[in-house]
């Protein structure tokens, strides 16, 4: 099918299952004509994977957890497709008891494991990635306005959100020499595996869902089709930025 990605490869990290933000983005992406590679966690998330992603999809394991994982998930995807022009960058952990109560029952080595997989894993990625990137690519992350506000529960992924934010923006700075742009989403609350490990999430989606303008909370699709065109041409002039999508509910 012919669209604004026709011609492109691109990457998508962070597909668990049908509710992921990755996945509203694999779905806009591939609308748009893109050729996608997936990269998944581990056994357990192939599984899931194979479930619903058409066999033909090229699907590689990276655990960013590890930035040797990532190096070679690269690596592999180079030997499989060639150059790349893009990459999806949709994941985060923190460990749950982390997400609720107050941010100073966090731990040094709780902290560390939210910050590694959550923020530098976005730096690793854009290392190993623009090393197998063509010239105009572009690559973006998944946040959250708890970067900026303090959101009940969300605690050290707030935190963490923040340090995405800022990483982007030296990212973009640094991979500019490359013609490769580096921007990141901020979308509403969406019910996905990862929300459900942050305690009273339902309360947390119904009050983000509360104050988008019309009442409705963003879909996985709306969030999916700006990849689209972050990852697309027409947004050449979309650099080191933090767009929201999400319906509105950060301005209210
Ligand atoms: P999700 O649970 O569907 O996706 C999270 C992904 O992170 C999973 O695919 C998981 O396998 C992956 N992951 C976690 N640790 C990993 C590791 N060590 N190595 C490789 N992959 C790992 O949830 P989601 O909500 O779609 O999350 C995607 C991104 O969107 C996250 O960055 C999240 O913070 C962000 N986000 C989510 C919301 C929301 O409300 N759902 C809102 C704004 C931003």
């Amino acid at each position: 099918m012919s669209g604004i990605l026709t011609g492109k490869k691109i990457v998508i990290m962070g597909v668990a299952n049908k509710r992921s933000l990755a996945y509203g983005c694999f779905q806009a992406l591939e609308s748009q004509g893109a050729e996608i590679i997936l990269t998944y966690q581990n056994d357990r998330m192939l599984k899931s994977l194979n479930r619903f992603i058409d066999e033909n999809v090229t699907k590689v394991p990276c655990d960013v957890s590890d930035p040797e994982n990532v190096e070679s998930a690269f690596k592999t995807i180079h030997e499989q497709v060639g150059q790349i022009d893009g990459i999806i960058h949709a994941i985060a952990y923190a460990d749950p008891e982390d997400l609720k109560g107050e941010t100073t029952d966090a731990s040094l080595d709780s902290f560390n494991k939210a910050q590694s997989i959550s923020v530098y894993s976005l730096i690793s990625v854009a290392k190993y990635g623009r090393q197998i990137m063509n010239e105009g690519g572009s690559i973006v992350t998944l946040t959250y306005m708890g970067s900026e506000r303090a959101i009940p529960n969300y605690n050290i992924m707030g935190i963490a959100k923040a340090g995405l934010e800022a990483s982007v923006r030296y990212l973009a700075r640094d991979l500019a020499s490359q013609n490769i742009r580096v921007n990141a989403i901020s979308a509403g609350a969406v019910k996905t595996l990862a929300v459900t490990g942050v305690k009273d999430y339902s309360t947390l989606i119904k009050l983000s869902n509360e104050r988008a303008v019309n009442g409705v909370g963003v879909t996985i699709q709306e969030v999916g089709n700006t990849a689209a065109f972050l990852m697309s041409d027409l947004s050449s002039g979309l650099v080191g930025d933090t767009i929201y999508v999400d319906k509105g509910t950060h301005l209210i």
